[in-house]
Parts: structure tokens; C-alpha cells; sequence
């Protein structure tokens, strides 16, 4: 359960030369943090869409929960198990509060009122934003922002969370407030979670941070040797 098994997978976009993902393998286990870096280009958001179902694996095997993705009719079953979150939360803000805004993410997966309204208190708590559910998403710091996009994406109850540079677009301090939020994911409710970024800092708080370079994954290293290999 909340595992992902990714098998020699390959990937290329149709009018290029190259594969974008080039037979990528490996394993995340239940409770398990993996942070995936490498530079621009080498392959890191692709591997993000495979992951998510937004596109298919020419090549290999991607098991959740030990499910194999096969085709397109289970994509939407993924999508209810594995929650993304993106780089900028502007463009998905869709409520005029922030209750609002994960209420509306929940009535579109057909949720009923009252376990709505639990989930979405739920959420609000685990991420500590419930002093701002009233306020307008729009307005919050980038913090705040990538703080209600995470609870948005918990209350589905995914398996498992991706987080696509969700730090990028961050001053230092929302960096460090969303870092801190993750680790909380991690330890209190035994998140299983995938981080994709570019900062050393949000990946030496994973378990085991994934080496991307021009398609391939090049090395799986612990916090203390991606310190020391810099
Ligand atoms: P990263 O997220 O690490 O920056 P990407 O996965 O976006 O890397 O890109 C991997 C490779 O695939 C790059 O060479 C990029 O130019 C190419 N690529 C990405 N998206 C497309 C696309 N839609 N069409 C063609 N090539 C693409
Ligand atoms: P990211 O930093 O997330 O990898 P990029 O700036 O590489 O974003 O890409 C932005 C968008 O352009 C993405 O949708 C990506 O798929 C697309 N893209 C990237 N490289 C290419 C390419 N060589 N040809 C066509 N589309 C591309």
C-alpha cells in the first residue's frame, strides 16, 4: 500500500529527438520522502506527469499500490490516489475564501456536506492555516498559498503527494515554512511524499534524494552524501 514500483520507464515527447525520461526505475516506500533534483531540462517534470498519469510511459511499468498503470481508463483512479502540487497555486485558486476554495476541490469528487466540511477542518488543522480559512486565497503570502494548495490536495486523501517545485517561486521564508509543512506531512501523518526541486535545502529533509541528468537517473543518494558529493 501507498508504494510506488517505477520500472525501466522511457518517455519521449513527439517531435524530439531524445527521450525526456530514459529507462528510470526505482522504488518508494510507504511513508517514505523522495526527493527527485537535477538541472533544467533533465528530465525532473516529465517524470512528474508520468508519475500522475498526465502521460503515458512509451516504455515500462509504473505499479501504485501495487496497481500497474496501464492505460488511460485508470488515470482517473490515479489521480484520486496521487495529489499534486505545483509551482505556482495562483493559477488554481478556484474559491473566494480559502474553506471555500478546498470545499469546491471536494464537491467536484462528489464528497457529501458533512464529511466535506470534516475534511476540510482536517486539512486546514494538519497544514496550520484555519486562522486564515476566511481570508482570500489570492491575498495570502506565497507560503500561505502553497500552504492551502497542499491541504487541498490532502483532502482527497491521496496515497501519495508530489509537490512540482512547489518552493521555487518562494522568498526564503514561504521556502521554509513550506519545507517545515512537508516534514509535519511526513511525521505526523506518514505522508508518503515526492518533492521535485531545484533547492538542496528542501532536499536534505527527504529520506533519499533521486539524481536526474538528461533523462536518466544518475545517482540515489542519502541527505548526508548529497552534502558531501557537493
Ligand atoms: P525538467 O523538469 O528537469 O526541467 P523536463 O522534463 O521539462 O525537464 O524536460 C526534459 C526534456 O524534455 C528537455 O530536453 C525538454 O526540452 C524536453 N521537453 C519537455 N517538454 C517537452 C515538450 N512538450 N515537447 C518536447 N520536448 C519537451
Ligand atoms: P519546467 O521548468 O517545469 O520543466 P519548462 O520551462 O521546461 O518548465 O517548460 C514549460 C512548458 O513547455 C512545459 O509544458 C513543457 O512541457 C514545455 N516544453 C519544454 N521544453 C519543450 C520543448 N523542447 N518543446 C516543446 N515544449 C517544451
Amino acid at each position: 500500500k501507498d508504494s510506488i514500483k517505477v520500472d525501466n520507464i522511457s518517455f519521449k515527447y513527439p517531435n524530439a529527438q531524445t527521450n525526456a525520461v530514459h529507462s528510470v526505475s526505482f522504488e518508494i516506500k510507504e511513508n517514505e520522502w523522495i526527493a527527485i533534483v537535477g538541472r533544467n531540462g533533465s528530465g525532473k517534470s516529465t517524470l512528474a506527469k508520468l508519475l500522475n498519469g498526465l502521460i503515458l510511459p512509451e516504455e515500462g511499468t509504473i505499479t501504485i499500490d501495487d496497481e500497474i498503470i496501464l492505460a488511460e481508463e485508470t488515470i482517473w483512479d490515479v489521480r484520486k490516489r496521487i495529489a499534486m502540487v505545483f509551482q505556482n497555486p495562483d493559477n488554481q485558486f478556484v474559491g473566494t475564501t480559502v474553506l471555500d476554495d478546498i470545499a469546491f476541490g471536494l464537491e467536484n469528487h462528489g464528497i457529501e456536506k458533512a464529511e466535506m466540511d470534516r475534511r476540510v477542518q482536517e486539512v486546514l488543522n494538519i497544514v496550520n492555516m484555519m486562522e486564515f480559512k476566511l481570508h482570500e486565497p489570492h491575498s495570502l503570502s506565497g507560503g500561505q498559498k502553497q500552504r492551502v494548495a497542499i491541504a487541498g490536495a490532502l483532502a482527497i486523501q491521496p496515497s501519495i503527494l508530489i509537490l512540482d517545485e512547489a518552493t521555487s517561486m518562494l522568498d526564503p521564508f514561504g521556502r521554509k515554512e513550506v519545507i517545515e509543512t512537508i516534514r509535519n506531512l511526513h511525521k505526523d501523518i506518514n505522508m508518503t511524499v515526492i518533492s521535485i526541486t531545484h533547492d538542496i535545502e528542501e532536499a536534505v529533509h527527504a529520506d533519499r534524494i533521486l539524481i536526474m541528468h538528461d533523462g536518466h537517473l544518475v545517482q540515489s543518494v542519502t541527505p548526508e552524501e548529497l552534502l558531501t558529493t557537493e
